[in-house]
């Protein structure tokens, strides 16, 4: 049994497929996921300003393609196996105003599976999130599953190992505490090892 901390937002909400087919409906654009190569992609790709982020990403949540994004390939297999033997934690830094979606989508795709779900920041427009670091300390989380390099930086800064989910967005990260997964089906047999 390990105790396992899981991002939300493109390991098990298949955010940014969403929020394109959104922003290309609403804006005209016609960006596909490959085309993601940061994290940040609005601002460092699209030449969006911080305000006018926040406000698409608002008007996302708000909207019906929120709530129908779909899963992440294969997590709701891999969920179904590894809450069998383990304690899994949700870790997020979407804002917690759009707490009651988040838990109705969860409960469409994961049923009641879920009981830890932690959100790390109040709105999507009060800045910077809690470290999620200081949080799998708390909860004395073993390996976390995230996509973003800046939350795998985060949490291997406090000696926590991290699996982070290959997306067009984390190309070219590596790190001792860093395994990249291809896929669920990979993440769960990383986490069949000791
Ligand atoms: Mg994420």
């Amino acid at each position: 049994m390990k105790t396992i901390g899981v991002d939300l937002d493109d390991v098990l909400l298949n955010f940014n497929d969403a929020f394109i087919e959104f922003h290309n409906l609403k804006y005209g654009s016609s960006y596909n996921r490959s085309d993601l190569t940061t994290f940040h992609y609005m601002k460092n790709q699209w030449g969006i300003d911080i305000q006018e982020s926040l406000k698409r990403l608002d008007d996302f949540y708000r909207s019906e393609h929120h709530i129908k994004s779909l899963p992440v390939d294969g997590s709701v297999d891999a969920m179904t196996e590894l809450l069998k033997n383990n304690v899994i934690h949700i870790v997020t830094a979407s804002p917690e105003e759009f707490k009651e979606n988040i838990l109705a989508w969860l409960n469409v795709h994961f049923g009641d599976k879920f009981k830890n779900i932690h959100f790390i920041r109040k709105t999507i427009f009060d800045g910077k999130a809690k470290n999620k670091r200081d949080i799998c300390k708390e909860l004395n989380i073993e390996v976390f599953i995230d996509d973003a390099i800046h939350n795998a930086e985060d949490i291997i800064s406090g000696n926590i190992p991290v699996i982070l989910l290959d997306t067009p967005w984390n190309q070219g990260y590596e790190g001792s505490l860093i395994t990249r997964a291809y896929s669920w089906a990979d993440v769960t047999e990383v986490l069949k090892k000791p």
